[in-house]
């Protein structure tokens, strides 16, 4: 199912027409479908449901409280990155006991507001943050459930700032070194190994890699078993790609039966998957505006009024967005690049591409824009960051406003 579509002419999301939410709130506006978000998570439950398992919602693809609201309403529960994502999943409602710490530089000041929060479990990375997760514990008198995120060494092909999963990467612990963690842990008396955790990247658009992390897992299970450390959850991250362009990603259903068969008979386990991208990327388009045509001896530019501070991702990692007009009548197309008014030449949102010829004042979407865009984006070059929009079905709602210039420079002083 489609949730943004041409409906005579117009692009709808949903049965709201996006060029009437263009011109209420203005431009660059980030446009979210409900359906589409809570579709994508029910498809990806419903294979899971004679397993125990746990979505928790990868809070760092799109974080504004509406979205978390949603994620609660589900019963599903988060995966945070820092303090400020536990504040922001805590303030939504989502169930403390669904919520999972991961990152790589957790600070003692952060595990502290976790512990009083009493989340899930804390996926561990290294030795040292095991020490000190133990030591914040320790002064609470508190128990700090543990899963440590190993690393696989697995290939995920995707581009090498997504993957997360190679034996090079700063993530996780490499494999070989947990049993070695697990047995620490249970010297130490303020932390409870609950978990195995990975994470091998993000935009994989082929299930085996996901298979190949799991049957190291596997092998690790069995090693702690022997050791006599039995654990509750496995966790397997988030990583499932969606369509930008071209690629055809699992779906859920192949993405869900392929961990399935890769698990065989560690079914006892409790499976926690951590969907970001996927869930939400392809719910939201950014509406921009022409601003103007501008051709130069080599290039034909359409200047638009979204930047690389709204959206980075094809600036960061050259990444693909379909770029369609909120309005689609028959015109010639020729080749343009769409850039924003940020002064940096890295500021594009497409290059080199084949786009209906374009006048100022037309709104434009970027689609697949919901992952990955508000979340990362910024005030630079002082521009406000967008407003957001939450459509489901025929009504529509503000769920950010867009940051004014007080908003920029707020908790500023002037000598
Ligand atoms: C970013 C991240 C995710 C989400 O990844 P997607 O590719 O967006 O699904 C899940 N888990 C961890 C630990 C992450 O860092």
């Amino acid at each position: 199912m489609e949730y943004f579509n041409y409906i005579d002419s117009d692009l709808y999301c949903e049965d709201v027409c996006l060029a009437t939410l263009a011109k209420k709130f203005g431009t660059p506006l980030y446009v979210y479908s409900r359906s589409a978000f809570e579709s994508f998570l029910g498809h990806l439950n419903e294979p899971f449901s004679k397993h125990k398992h746990l979505l928790c919602y990868s809070v760092k693809s799109a974080s504004n409280i509406s979205l978390l609201n949603i994620v609660a309403g589900l019963g599903l529960g988060a995966d945070v990155v820092s303090g400020g994502e536990l504040y922001r999943a805590l303030r939504a409602s989502i169930d403390p006991q669904k919520i999972v710490y991961s990152g790589v530089g957790k600070k003692a000041s952060e595990m502290a507001e976790a512990l009083d929060a009493s989340i899930l479990m804390f996926n561990v990375e290294s030795k040292e943050e095991l020490e000190l997760l133990s030591r914040v514990a320790r002064d609470k008198g508190l128990v700090a459930p543990v899963a440590l995120r190993v690393n696989p060494d697995v290939d995920p092909k995707t581009h090498p700032y997504v993957a997360t999963g190679l034996k090079e990467s700063k993530f996780g612990i490499p494999i070989e070194e947990a049993p070695e963690l697990y047995q620490l842990m249970g010297r130490l008396s303020h932390l409870k190994p609950v978990g195995l955790d990975c994470h091998i990247g993000s935009q994989l658009v082929s299930t085996s890699p996901f298979m190949a992390a799991v049957e190291r897992l596997k092998k690790l299970l069995s090693t702690l078993r022997t050791l006599g450390i039995e654990l509750q959850y496995l966790d397997l991250g988030g990583g499932l790609g969606i369509r930008y362009n071209e690629e055809i990603p699992p779906t859920p259903a192949q993405y869900a039966q392929a961990i399935l068969e890769a698990l065989g008979e560690e079914g006892d386990l409790t499976i926690i998957l951590e969907p970001g991208r996927s869930a939400i990327g392809n719910a939201a388009v950014l509406l921009v505006e022409v601003l103007y045509n501008k051709t130069t001896p080599s290039n034909h530019f359409v200047v638009i009024d979204g930047a690389m501070n709204d959206l980075i991702r094809p600036s960061l990692y050259g990444s693909y967005h379909q770029i369609v007009p909120l309005y689609d009548f028959s015109r010639p197309t020729h080749k343009v690049s769409l850039v924003g008014p940020i002064c940096e030449s890295g500021d594009f949102l497409a290059k080199d591409r084949l786009l209906p010829q374009t006048l100022p004042g037309e709104f434009l979407a970027v689609k697949s824009a919901g992952a990955y865009g508000f979340s990362m984006s910024s005030n630079y070059n002082s521009r406000g960051r967008a407003a957001e929009v939450l459509v489901e079905r025929d009504s529509y709602k503000l769920i950010r406003e867009r940051e004014t210039y007080s908003d920029l420079i707020r908790g500023e002083y002037s000598n």
